[in-house]
């Protein structure tokens, strides 16, 4: 299971293009291919796990990691007003592709509850 590729290990290989715009050993982050906000960027563990609730106790550092890249590169695309940090998880969490991905949504007023 958590060997399934996905079009985002293609992007990670540079199999496919993609406007990335951080990198480092763990993560990649990219600009999303159908924007929902003026910026919508997906921050990933190079990792394949699938899911959110796929990751186990051993992802607890790339967790971490994760999240505290989403904020710094959050802060370079001068998100300064705020943002939307949202992981779909599963079907009902409208995921759509298998490979664990955090959208960081800003550049307008957001809206809640989400649809
Ligand atoms: P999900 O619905 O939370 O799984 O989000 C998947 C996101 O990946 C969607 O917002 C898609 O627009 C985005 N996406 C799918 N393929 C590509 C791609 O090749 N490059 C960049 N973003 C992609």
């Amino acid at each position: 299971m958590s060997n399934s590729e996905t079009i985002f290990t293609k992007i990670i290989r540079r199999e496919i293009p993609a406007d990335i715009v951080y990198e480092d050993d763990l993560v990649l982050a990219f600009r999303d291919v159908a924007p929902q906000a003026p910026v919508h960027i997906l921050v990933i563990p190079k990792k394949p796990i699938p899911k959110l609730e796929e990751a186990t106790p051993d992802d607890h550092g790339l967790m971490g990691h994760l999240l505290l890249k989403v904020k710094q590169v959050a802060q370079e695309a001068g998100l300064t007003n705020g943002y939307r940090v949202v992981i779909n998880n599963g079907f009902d969490g409208g995921q759509t592709v298998d490979h664990l991905h955090i959208h960081i949504l800003g550049g307008r007023a957001m809206q809640w509850p989400p649809g």
